[in-house]
């Protein structure tokens, strides 16, 4: 499943269950991510089950692809992605980590 259908799949999810579905409800999603991703953390560090780990990250995801949804609907997330990674391979070894070698 690429990202533009696990957007149409998660935008479906949130108007069955009734979620928040307007743009002003951005900054909730975004902060939902961020308690999912702590979520994930906790759940690492407490040594639970790998199946756990990934539905926490899954659930950072989904957050985070609902946002898209409605930050920047006209944005196609899989070509992003496909830029977004080819900007990346294209920097230097550990760019950004320059902070290793001192
Ligand atoms: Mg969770």
């Amino acid at each position: 499943m690429h990202l533009e259908d696990m957007k149409k799949e998660i935008e479906s999810l949130v108007l069955e269950k009734g979620f928040y579905n307007k743009r002003e409800d951005i900054p909730k999603k975004l902060l939902f991510a961020f308690i999912e991703l702590g979520e994930a953390s906790d759940a690492w560090k407490k040594g639970a089950a790998e199946e756990k780990i990934a539905e926490e990250i899954i659930d950072v995801i989904f957050y985070l692809l609902d946002a898209s949804r409605l930050a920047c609907p006209s944005v196609n997330m899989d070509e992003t992605f496909k830029k977004k990674l080819s900007k990346n391979r294209s920097r230097p070894y550990q760019y950004g980590e320059g902070h290793r070698n001192k």
